[in-house]
């Protein structure tokens, strides 16, 4: 069972949205952050830039479109300053713990599985007490692919010793996510917390919340190895 972090099972967009009012004192600039923050991580998935020049990047880029031009270091205290916000702003979804719970009980092997980058992303787990549920992180810088490719979802295959037919992965992105473990073979849930009315494409499954993984595993997935009866 593959897993996304950011949004799947810590609210990122919560933390992040917190950290970025609390800095600039409004609450109105988040849209325009994530649009630049998309426009970034673009560049970073297609290997022109890595993560650490994208942080930079992307708060200078931001606080431009604002009307504040600060120098390189003054930018890169910023993000500094964003960094511990946002990293005494992680939570988790209420549904998480018993979900790891569940799947660790079914003898299920769990992966995370994140587009982001290494250090962070391992730092969240362990602050978090999530470490422990999983096998293996697989962390796109340190692959050298990035969901959707389905080198990032076979590669985590091969470490969980199984086929890409054994596997299911979770996120909430639709395409990032759920699309492309259908499209690399997995088995494409999408994790779709608002109940939005987005158009479902044919082979992924949709559910509203992690309460809702252990029975479409136990319906679905019986291939996956979790036993029928508990
Ligand atoms: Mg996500």
């Amino acid at each position: 069972m593959c897993l996304d972090i950011d949004d799947t099972l810590i609210d990122f967009s919560y933390a992040s949205k917190r950290a970025l009012s609390l800095l600039i004192g409004r609450a109105d600039m988040w849209p325009l952050w994530e649009r630049i923050t998309d426009w970034h991580v673009a560049r970073v998935v297609a290997g022109e830039i890595d993560y650490a020049v994208m942080h930079q990047r992307r708060t200078q880029c931001f606080l431009a479109e604002m009307g504040v031009v600060m120098d390189p270091e003054d930018v890169a205290r910023f993000e500094c300053r964003r960094k511990e916000v946002l990293r005494g702003s992680w939570r988790l979804f209420h549904d998480v713990l018993p979900c790891l719970e569940w799947l660790r009980a079914a003898d299920v092997r769990i992966a995370a599985v994140t587009n982001a980058s290494g250090a962070h992303q391992r730092t969240k787990l362990a602050d978090l007490g999530l470490s422990r549920f999983f096998d293996h992180i697989a962390i796109a810088g340190e692959v050298g692919a990035a969901k959707p490719d389905a080198v990032m979802f076979h590669s985590v295959c091969a470490v969980l010793d199984c086929d890409p037919c054994e596997a299911a992965h979770v996120g909430d992105k639709l395409h990032t996510d759920a699309v492309g473990a259908r499209d690399a073979g997995l088995e494409g849930v999408w994790l779709d917390r608002d109940g939005g009315d987005a158009e479902v494409p044919e082979g992924v499954h949709v559910i509203g919340g992690l309460d809702e993984l252990p029975q479409l595993l136990v319906s679905e997935f019986a291939r996956i190895g979790v036993p029928a009866q508990r």
